[in-house]
């Protein structure tokens, strides 16, 4: 069994990544289960790819010599109208790292001058590989949907309350984690990270 460790604690990301690539031969290892808890690196890319190359990369020569395949991903909310903002500084949109509240405060402000199709967004992650012998490899998905005029519902995290993805009525923060997991950018690049797997394992 191939380990694939993850360049973050974070248990959710690691169960729905593990859900999808379950008929694989892999494992799904946290870097706190590596005895890499507290590890981290700057993100100075200009792009996702950048930044998930740069994190895949750094993650994996703090491992060492472990025979184990390493996986680091980036995402962003892409507005049209904001010449794709806030793209790669999704996190930090209003400054301080991981502020929902203000990066949606900020986001709302900046779109109050576009209403109906001109609201059009789309979230999109990639998944950086890195397997044993060193090769990389790039794994996308994205979500498309529109920026609701103010925020609805209680669930997920991040921008969700603002995003509603095509095809459905209700924000990412009123649907279910079930249906959201099931649609989601993070979804789709897993699907796409499924099949680089299935054809190099
Ligand atoms: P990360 O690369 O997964 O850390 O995501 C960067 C930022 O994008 C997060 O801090 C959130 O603001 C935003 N983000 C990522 N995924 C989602 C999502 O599924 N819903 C809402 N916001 C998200």
């Amino acid at each position: 069994m191939k380990k694939i460790v993850l360049a973050t604690n974070n248990a959710h990301k690691a169960k729905e990544i593990e859900n999808i690539l379950r008929d694989l031969n892999v494992e799904i290892v946290l870097k706190s289960e590596v005895g890499l808890k507290d590890w981290d690196v700057e993100e100075t890319g200009d792009t996702l790819e950048e930044n998930a190359l740069i994190k895949a990369r750094s993650f994996k020569e703090s491992l060492g010599e472990i025979d184990a395949f390493v996986l680091a991903d980036d995402t962003g909310l892409f507005v049209e109208k904001l010449n794709g903002e806030p793209g790669v500084y999704s996190a930090r949109y209003a400054g301080a790292e991981h502020d929902d509240e203000a990066n949606n405060k900020l986001l709302l402000k900046n779109m109050k001058d576009f209403s109906g199709e001109e609201r059009r967004a789309e979230f999109r992650t990639i998944m950086a590989l890195i397997d044993s012998n060193g090769r990389e490899y790039l794994a996308t998905g994205d979500c498309k949907g529109k920026i609701l005029e103010s925020p609805r519902g209680a669930n997920g995290f991040g921008y969700d309350p603002l995003f509603v993805p095509e095809n459905y009525e209700e924000s990412f923060a009123e649907l279910s984690d079930e249906i959201k997991n099931k649609i989601s950018h993070r979804y789709n690049a897993s699907i796409s990270l499924y099949e680089i797997l299935k054809g190099i394992l």
